[in-house]
């Protein structure tokens, strides 16, 4: 999950990279994303072409009490869509 719904784009080392935060929609986006990422690796794609810019990974602040959050809205969901 992400706080602003957009994924992420990482590169985490040389040669090494990966889309990530689809935020519960990533079956479409991240087939998708796998052909632009292969694209991107075999150099046909450059930096600037990529759909997403290059973000460093960062710890996601009050981490805890949004999984807490997002547990809870997922469990009431299911308590109001199985009645
Ligand atoms: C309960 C649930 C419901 C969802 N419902 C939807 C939905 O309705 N619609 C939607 O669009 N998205 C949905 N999603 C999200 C969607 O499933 C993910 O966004 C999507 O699968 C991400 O694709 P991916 O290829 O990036 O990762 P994944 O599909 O997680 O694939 C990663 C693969 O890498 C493998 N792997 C991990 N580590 C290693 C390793 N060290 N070596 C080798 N293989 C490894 C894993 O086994 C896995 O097969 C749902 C997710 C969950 C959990």
């Amino acid at each position: 999950m992400t706080t602003d719904n957009v994924p992420r784009f990482h590169k985490l080392a040389d040669n090494v990279v990966a889309v990530s935060g689809y935020n519960g929609r990533g079956i479409a986006p991240g087939t998708a994303f796998g052909k632009v990422i292969a694209d991107y690796i075999r150099g046909n794609i450059g930096d600037d072409e990529m759909p997403l810019p290059p973000t460093s990974v960062s710890e996601t602040r009050f981490r805890r009490l949004r999984e807490v959050a997002y547990e809870l809205g997922s469990q009431a969901v299911h308590l109001l869509v199985t009645k």
